[in-house]
C-alpha cells in the first residue's frame, strides 16, 4: 500500500438538473434503472482535483445495474422527459427600481431664474 504522489483522475457524478425525478430505461440490461446523471472528469494529485479534463460535464445516462454510461445525446426519448421537469418559472425580480405603485413626485419647485 503505497500512498505517494497519487495522480489520477476523479469523476464527479450527479443527478442532471431537471432529470432528478426521471428513470429511464437501460440500454444495455434492459432494465429501467437508468438515471441521468452529469459527469466531469478532473485531473487530480493527492486526490485533489487541480484541473477539469472535460470543459463540459457529460451528460450520460448511467445504469447502477451493469454500471453503463450512455451519452444523452444518443437518447432522444430521455431528453423529451426533460420537457416535463423545466416548470422553474424565471425568477424575474426587477423590483430594485424604486417602484412602489404610486407616480413619481413632481419635482420641486424650480430655483430663481436670474436674468
Ligand atoms: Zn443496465
Amino acid at each position: 500500500m503505497a500512498f505517494f504522489l497519487t495522480c489520477g483522475t476523479h469523476t464527479f457524478q450527479s443527478l442532471l438538473q431537471g432529470y432528478e425525478n426521471v428513470t429511464v430505461q437501460c440500454q444495455n440490461c434492459g432494465n429501467f434503472s437508468g438515471r441521468v446523471v452529469k459527469r466531469w472528469e478532473w485531473f487530480t494529485l493527492c486526490f485533489v482535483p487541480l484541473i477539469p479534463f472535460s470543459l463540459k460535464p457529460w451528460h450520460e445516462v448511467f445504469c447502477h445495474i451493469c454500471n453503463f454510461h450512455q451519452d444523452v445525446k444518443y437518447r432522444p426519448d430521455v431528453q423529451q422527459q426533460n420537457n416535463g421537469g423545466q416548470n422553474i418559472p424565471m425568477q424575474n425580480q426587477g423590483g430594485n427600481q424604486g417602484w412602489n405603485g404610486r407616480p413619481a413626485p413632481p419635482p420641486p419647485p424650480g430655483q430663481p431664474v436670474y436674468k
